[in-house]
């Protein structure tokens, strides 16, 4: 495929800044072309190269495009000599491109329009999500029902169901990275955020380690392997704290946490769970058991009658609940914040934010060595931006 040099301000007007991740800055934009398509008004992820180095080998010239036709398929970064956000950005690629050829346009799966890169790093054009995140939606409701609960989790359900039919694992299902496409009261809820997802084999722990740990499945967390379940394991964390306003698994440390999750360790308190239906409690201890093999698959749970909304309790819930899940979403909030300004501060200070965050975390010297170790193998041989630069 030819290199045409394509400049993402030469098809976009980039406004403001909708939100930030780990490794990403993510703006909205504005086509320049004239017209009313959905297409006009996009979110543009720009996936940043902290470390410097280059994400492609394949793009010969900067402020070379990726793709002029995502249909037709585009080069991709190479695996060779990246650094850790490269690998994410890499992956998130791959997988991004994955889902365009197989998966879109879904209704409840982000789309991407178009790849840029340039000396700033790589602008993923993705469809905008101007409705919010889940639980910021929620927790502003004034009729909130097992219903609606049930209607979020048929629509995750629907979408990671395409996405597993595309051996598409999202590795990263939490409520943050599913968000509503539009303001309006139905608007469709998408999956996002593609960063560690996978469609090969790959293991690895990073997935608690700067997120919480709070959706991370068993398999996961004793390093088996990953698999679709794992992310039913996610949905499953997520529809418990939609019914009750707390997470399954908590503990005053990360290790205690990670034991009860490996040993499937929750129970449903009963001042907080008896207005809440058995088919619900029963749907919630089928996709938390800790064997992958008997949660059920997402297409199993659209035909769940919980799921379909037959069983599914249509009254009032406890003002308690929503009230909880507003503490709840503000604590993760402010966590997330802390960690995004982890990775844009200077090496130094990242060094010593980044140990405090480790240690928050609970984790011995040894297993911060792992750690980086296991770093070291993800980002391929011949990285010199791992995350023992950090901890050393
Ligand atoms: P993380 O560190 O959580 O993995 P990330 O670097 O992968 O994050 P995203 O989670 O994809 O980044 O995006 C960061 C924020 O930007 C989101 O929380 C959301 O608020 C906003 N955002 C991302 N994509 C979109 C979109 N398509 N439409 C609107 N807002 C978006």
């Amino acid at each position: 495929m030819g290199q045409e040099a394509r400049r993402l301000a030469d098809e976009y007007e980039v406004a403001e800044i909708l939100g930030r991740g780990g490794f990403s800055v993510v703006r909205k934009g504005i086509s320049r072309k004239a017209g009313t398509s959905a297409k006009n008004n996009v979110a543009i992820k720009t996936l940043k190269r902290p470390f410097g180095g280059s994400s492609s080998s394949s793009s010969s010239s900067k402020n070379s495009s990726f793709s002029p036709g995502l249909k037709q398929g585009f080069p991709v970064p190479t695996r060779k000599q990246v650094s850790i956000s490269n690998v994410l950005l890499t992956n998130e690629i791959l997988v991004m491109r994955k889902i365009v050829e197989n998966v879109s346009p879904h209704p409840n799966v982000i789309d991407l329009y178009d790849v840029y890169e340039d000396e700033n790093g790589v602008h993923l054009v993705l469809e905008l999500c101007s409705g919010g995140e889940l639980f910021d939606r929620i927790v502003k409701q004034e009729r909130y029902s097992e219903a609606g609960a049930a209607a979020v989790v048929r629509q995750i359900a629907q979408g990671l169901a395409a996405l597993h039919k595309s051996d598409i694992v999202h590795r990263d299902l939490k409520p943050e990275n599913c968000l509503f496409l539009n303001s309006s009261d139905d608007s469709p809820l998408k999956i996002m955020d593609f960063g560690l997802s996978s469609v090969e084999e790959f293991t690895d722990p990073v997935v608690g380690l700067f997120g919480s740990i709070d959706y991370v499945s068993p398999e996961a967390l004793s390093q088996g392997q990953i698999t679709f379940k794992s992310d039913m394991w996610a949905l499953g964390v997520i529809l418990y704290i939609l019914l009750s306003g707390y997470p399954p698994f908590i503990a005053q440390s990360n290790r205690q946490k990670q034991q009860m999750i490996m040993a499937g360790e929750f129970s449903f308190y009963e001042k907080t769970w008896k207005g809440i239906s058995l088919s619900a409690k029963q749907l919630i201890s089928d996709l938390l058991k800790v064997d992958p093999e008997k949660r059920p698959s997402a297409q199993e749970l659209l035909d769940h009658p919980w799921v379909v909304g037959l069983s599914a309790r249509e009254d009032q819930m406890d003002a308690e609940i929503v009230s909880r899940l507003q503490s709840f979403n503000a604590r993760r909030k402010l966590r997330a914040a802390a960690i995004a300004s982890v990775w844009t501060s200077s090496i130094f200070l990242r060094t010593k934010k980044l140990k405090s965050l480790l240690g928050s975390h609970d984790l011995k010297q040894e297993e911060i060595q792992n750690l980086s170790l296991h770093f070291k193998k993800i980002c391929v041989k011949g990285d010199n931006a791992t995350l023992s630069e950090f901890v050393e």
